[in-house]
């Protein structure tokens, strides 16, 4: 494993084997790799690693090395029982959510504000790892100087997922400035 100081390690959360929620015919992987390739597709970095479609997160969390001038974002959709639900949150890890100065803490802000606003949904929030469905989030203690997972929307929502293939581009643009900002801190 080759340590890899400075880049933006960006991934869809889920992969071909692991499909993530299912909804309406709708899968998790799907919308967050359109996700993920649309920030890709508008960065300007040359220091991007993408998680592969054929790895398992297991793969590809053994295969990247973050330092602490790296920025780690992994991307997933929400799922809930009604429909109707919609709302976007992150997650950071327990570390950084005690300092809310800590540069996750930021990175997961201005994303929550920008994609909140762009889609027009509600502003979950902040949260630590702990008060997600698993006590510690791999991705997130990887060893990045800044490490978020970003739930974008509810997958059980028809509505969310239109919304999000129809402003990808805008999610992608966006997306792409944040993580380069935020790179730059940490350079
Ligand atoms: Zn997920």
């Amino acid at each position: 494993m080759i340590q890899i100081p400075f880049k933006q390690f960006i991934s869809a959360g889920h992969n071909n084997a692991d499909s993530g929620a299912v909804a309406h015919g709708n899968k998790e992987a799907d919308v967050t790799k359109l996700i993920r390739d649309s920030i890709a597709r508008n960065s300007r970095s040359s220091e991007i690693i993408l998680d592969k479609d054929w790895e398992n997160n297991r793969q590809y969390q053994s295969r990247i090395k973050p330092g602490n001038g790296s920025v780690v974002f992994d991307i997933h959709l929400n799922a809930a029982a009604k429909n109707t639900t919609s709302g976007i949150e992150a997650f950071i890890n327990k570390k950084d959510f005690a300092n809310s100065n800590s540069l996750s803490w930021k990175m997961a802000n201005r994303f929550l504000k920008e994609y909140s606003t762009i889609l027009g949904i509600p502003n979950r929030g902040v949260k630590g790892e702990n008060s997600s469905q698993h006590s510690r989030i791999g991705i997130l203690n990887l060893g990045a100087g800044i490490s978020v997972l970003l739930e974008v929307d509810f997958i059980t929502s028809t509505t969310a997922v239109g919304n999000i293939i129809s402003k990808k581009d805008q999610l992608g643009k966006v997306g792409a400035k944040i993580l380069q900002d935020f790179d730059d801190m940490i350079k």
